[in-house]
């Protein structure tokens, strides 16, 4: 299935605003307080029920123009900034669009001497304004505090020690160290380390690209490989969270599929209306005898004013941004409308196993040392290279070992995903990971005696021993599928580069459809493929993964999702969707929000094109009045604005 906009390649081509380019309708304003309309509504209903209020003493003037006066200031008061978007796009040579046609036809009707009519046109346009502001004002909050959850950090090199520091607080000529899987925070000269880096989140370009002592590196890349230390060159400019937030607020350049219909709708639409509003004015009169001109003039506006096509171009993408908002408030950051959609169908979804199935937090169960270390020496030899690294494994080898303190010093460290990790530890070259890293370089594994995951150890070219580590499933792991389940998901699969005993444990008591263990990073990826290529697009398939061995995956399916909080940077960075807490039950949730979205969606598309047909076909012979004509514009508008909202769900915390 080819119809999703992956992050990388779409992310170059931001710049197009969506809707106004279209149409010219409202499209998502930015950073402004929704309640100050207020200033400009409340003074403006004032008028105007003075206005039909004291309507007959107005009027009696000569040519009424104390009710013109009344009106026409009302009017102003909540039409300027649509008048001035008209001219505006007037001058740069944009006939049709929405403020035109509002303009059009509300000036009209002044003509006819409908005076309450044009007001509430504005009126109501500019109180779904309000509405629409607010919501995406709560949205954006939303997404905020969630990305907040899980800040930047650098790695920063003192003496002998690093500190985990924030990157605003790190100079230049300062020096980092980047973990394997870790985003490299702040720009900057590799100092030592060759390693391979992800530019993609940067560049787009999905090619990593090398890089030793010398090359420069850019902040917000992924570093895949190995251990290097950075030395910084520039000042830390702009946080991650920012981007990701510009990208999500952004999100409705990434439109779903009923989003780009609607574009493409309005963009023919406008200018076909107003040419039969032209002609229905023109023609009856001219032609037909006994037809006189305000009669059809007034139809004409009456069918311009029904026929503004905003509530479904300004509610189909609100309703996107506000179902985007409702999941960040459950903490589920989604990267793109379209992944809300996809998520829809998902009918198979592809988990790994270590971090997304399980906790990721081992603990070790039994070392067993051989060629004379002892325990305490195989524990710190391991727990010495494993400290540079960011993999689950890792890090409780770490806490089996505890004291930081008297870790060896450890050079040219690699990481190979999926198998484990490499270094040189004094004059010796360390390796600590699983049977096939061992076996690459020709040192035999003996069988373990022991459950679990095992953590092969070798010095130099003789075999050390082994650390058997087990993992446990996450408490929510059986609900969450099982819920999976009941919301129609027919196929749940596990890949995992750990061996089979230990995955096959937990594929039995998950009841997964299907599993495969020890894979390669790119074995994991020919079966995401084989599986794309057998569904071709019928329907979409999900995968979930925490660790930088799942990012190839996560980027190919259609839709890729993420642990945010255990998950690496790589995953993360790639990923379409973020959980940011990791806790598996959020899937089917993410899935409910998807459905309650399009669903929202769709009752806004049947609903405005319902009224509006029915309205179109009563003002086409004459039954429409400018009243109805405001209802059918303005006031579904509204009612299509506050139903998108309703796709943000309840309120509640954010952040989760
Ligand atoms: P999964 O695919 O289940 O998430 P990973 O691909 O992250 O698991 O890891 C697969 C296997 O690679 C692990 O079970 C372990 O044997 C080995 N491995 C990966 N990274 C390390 C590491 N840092 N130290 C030791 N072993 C590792
Ligand atoms: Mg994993």
């Amino acid at each position: 299935m080819n119809n999703k906009f992956k992050g990388a390649s779409h992310r170059k081509s931001y710049t197009a605003k969506t809707c106004n380019q279209a149409c010219g309708c409202p499209s998502i304003s930015k950073n402004k307080k929704p309640y100050w309309h207020m200033i400009f509504i409340i003074p403006a209903l004032l008028l105007a029920g003075a206005g039909m209020l004291f309507g007959d003493t107005l009027r009696a003037v000569p040519f009424a123009w104390a009710e013109y006066a009344v009106f026409a200031a009302a009017y102003l008061l909540v039409g300027w900034q649509v008048l001035l978007a008209a001219g505006k796009n007037f001058i740069r040579g944009k006939l049709f669009n929405e403020y035109s046609l509002m303009t059009i036809a509300t000036l009209g009707a002044f003509t006819i001497q409908a005076l309450p009519e044009a007001v509430a046109v504005m009126l109501f346009f500019r109180v779904g304004e309000m509405f629409q502001e607010h919501s995406v004002s709560r949205s954006r909050k939303s997404i905020q505090a969630l990305l907040d959850v899980r800040p930047d950090y650098a790695r920063l090199k003192k003496e002998n020690s690093t500190k985990k520091v924030s990157p605003g607080k790190v100079q230049p000529g300062d020096t980092i160290i980047v973990h394997p899987g870790e985003k490299i925070p702040l720009d900057g000269e590799v100092e030592s380390g060759h390693t391979i880096v992800d530019t993609s989140p940067i560049t787009g370009e999905p090619v990593p690209r090398s890089a030793g002592v010398g090359s420069m590196v850019a902040a917000g890349t992924i570093n895949l490989s190995s251990l290097i230390t950075v030395r910084v060159t520039k000042k830390f400019a702009e946080s991650s969270i920012a981007k990701i937030l510009e990208l999500v607020e952004n999100a409705i350049e990434r439109k779903a599929p009923a989003e780009r219909f609607i574009t493409t709708f309005a963009r023919y639409y406008t200018p076909a209306v107003v040419m039969v509003a032209v002609l229905i004015a023109i023609i009856p009169p001219v032609f037909v005898s006994g037809q006189d001109f305000s009669t059809w003039f007034y139809r004409s506006m009456v069918l311009l004013v029904i026929s503004c096509p905003c509530a479904l171009v300004v509610s189909v993408p609100l309703t996107y941004f506000a179902g985007i908002g409702g999941a960040s408030r459950k903490g589920i950051l989604f990267k793109g409308a379209a992944f809300l959609d996809i998520m829809n169908g998902v009918k198979k979804i592809v988990f790994d196993k270590t971090g997304t199935l399980t906790k990721g937090s081992f603990k070790v169960k039994a070392i067993v040392p051989h060629n004379g270390y002892s325990q305490e020496a195989l524990l710190e030899l391991a727990a010495s290279i494993e400290a540079h690294s960011s993999h689950p494994i890792a890090l409780s080898i770490q806490q089996a070992h505890g004291e930081p303190a008297t870790l060896l010093s450890v050079n040219n460290l690699t990481e190979t995903s999926g198998l484990g990790v490499r270094a040189r530890v004094g004059s010796s070259w360390v390796m600590a990971g699983n049977q096939q890293l061992l076996n690459q370089h020709n040192i035999s594994t003996p069988v373990a005696s022991h459950e679990g995951t095992i953590v092969h150890l070798s010095v130099d070219d003789d075999y050390a021993g082994y650390i058997a580590i087990s993992d446990e499933l996450k408490e929510e792991a059986t609900l969450a599928v099982q819920r999976l389940k009941e919301l129609g998901v027919e196929d749940l699969v596990m890949l995992t580069g750990d061996s089979r005993q230990p995955a096959e444990v937990i594929a039995r008591r998950l009841e997964l459809d299907q599993f495969h263990a020890s894979l390669l990073p790119e074995e994991k990826l020919d079966i995401v493929e084989g599986m794309l290529e057998q569904i071709r697009g019928k329907n979409a398939i999900a995968v979930v993964g925490d660790g930088i061995n799942d990012s190839p995956i996560l980027a190919r399916a259609d839709v890729g999702i993420a642990m945010g909080g255990l998950g690496s940077d790589a995953a993360i960075e790639t990923a379409d969707v973020v959980i940011m807490d990791d806790n598996l039950t959020k899937l089917a949730q993410a899935v409910r929000i998807a459905r309650t979205t399009r669903r929202i969606v769709w009752q806004n598309i049947i609903l405005t094109l319902g009224v509006k047909g029915a309205f179109l076909a009563l003002g086409a012979v004459g039954l429409a009045t400018m009243w109805s004509a405001v209802f059918a514009d303005v006031g579904v508008t509204l009612l299509a604005i506050i139903n998108a909202v309703r796709a943000a769900g309840k309120g509640g915390k954010a952040g989760n």
